[in-house]
């Protein structure tokens, strides 16, 4: 990974960058964003400049032997240690294959997806890491460089070996970098992080969003439309992208019209198309009439200047403002809230879709 292969975020780059330059380039390193961000993907950025043998004056130079080791996650001297299970001694190592392909998939999965991959529900770094680690230290690096050790969902570090680790932190080997990539600080020993350096992710914004979505062949449109809906975070704009379809404004803004004049002849067969859906699909569709309303809502009360949305949504959320009773929003986005948890929770969703069609009938007289 390098730096120019992830979109934006040049602020953060260029801090990376200069540590490297003003030689401050510190020990341990806590790469912190929340799901979606580019935490990791940052780190292996920032770990193949570190050990590039032609670094430029902002990125690796893409081509040295060290930056195509990295590459290909398979640099001698960079270690690679994340969630696994099947007991104790199931280590990283026997996961390296896995772990490549899922990182060139989309550096920016979560843990459920890397579960999902390996094939088990719950995964954490059990203590054995931690001694492998501490022996594999103890040798000198292969090439010369920085040794790197790049702790990915540091948070589900066992007890043990986040005190085994601890250890490392405090003595560290000569020449070692560890980067630690977590998406949640609250499961973190707070004695690690104060061992660490904090390198603060941000989200990305709307228009990085934009400008990442437009290298994936949907229409201007349709990217601002994701960028929108996903609120900053990767994982959430990619999988959008994935299960939705562009027709979802079109859908439910007819659908709403159809509940305003409460028109069960159309309503019941909305009701059949609802159902056939996907589960995913369903729960998109909530998920962005949740956003509408939520938008509809800051544009009645003096939020316009807020409002994200262009063209058609706009339009409908300008109507819709006036023609829907203010008292009853928060109801409304209750219900589509409720509707959400329940299609989740598989019931039935012709169902669920007719009654909170109904509902919101009622509360839009
Ligand atoms: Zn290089």
């Amino acid at each position: 990974m390098l730096f120019r292969e992830i979109t934006g975020l040049q602020d953060i780059k260029q801090s990376l960058v200069g540590t490297v330059a003003n030689n401050h380039v510190a020990h341990a390193q806590l790469f912190h964003g929340g799901e979606g961000t580019a935490n990791l993907a940052l780190a292996l950025a920032y770990a193949t400049y570190v050990n590039c043998e032609n670094k430029q004056a902002d990125d690796a130079c893409g081509k040295c032997p060290s930056c195509l080791k990295m590459s290909k996650l398979a640099h001698p001297d960079v270690t690679y240690i994340f969630p696994t299970a099947g007991g104790k001694s199931v280590l990283s190592e026997n996961f390296m294959a896995q772990w490549r392909s899922f990182v060139k998939e989309t550096p920016f999965g979560n843990l459920s997806d890397w579960l999902e991959k390996i094939g088990v529900k719950q995964g954490n770094i059990p203590a054995e890491e931690a001694r492998q680690l501490i022996q594999k230290l103890a040798l000198k690096s292969y090439e010369g460089g920085y040794k790197i050790v790049i702790i990915w969902q540091a948070e589900y570090l066992h007890n043990t070996t986040a005190n085994a680790l601890l250890k490392i932190l405090e003595e560290p080997p000569e020449q070692t970098l560890f980067l630690l990539v977590v998406s949640s600080m609250e499961r973190l020993l707070t004695t690690i992080i104060s061992r660490t350096q904090r390198v603060a992710i941000r989200k990305f914004s709307e228009n990085e969003l934009v400008q990442y979505l437009a290298t994936k062949d949907v229409s201007q449109e349709r990217a601002r439309q994701i960028a929108f809906l996903s609120e900053g975070n990767m994982h959430k704009a990619l999988e959008i992208l994935e299960k939705a379809e562009d027709t979802d404004h079109a859908w439910f803004a007819n659908w709403m019209r159809m509940c305003y004049a409460l028109n069960l002849q159309k309503l019941v067969p909305m009701a059949d198309e609802f159902d056939a859906r996907s589960k995913e699909q369903q729960k998109g569709l909530l998920e962005y009439g949740l956003s509408i309303f939520r938008e509809i809502f800051l544009y009645s009360n003096g939020g316009q200047n807020l409002i994200r949305l262009e063209n058609d949504e706009l339009v409908f959320v300008q109507r819709f403002s006036t023609a829907i009773n203010m008292n009853n929003l928060e109801q409304i986005i209750d219900t589509l809230g409720e509707a959400f948890y329940h299609i989740e929770r598989n019931a039935r969703a012709k169902i669920v879709f007719l009654d909170i069609s109904l509902i919101i009938a009622r509360l839009m007289k």
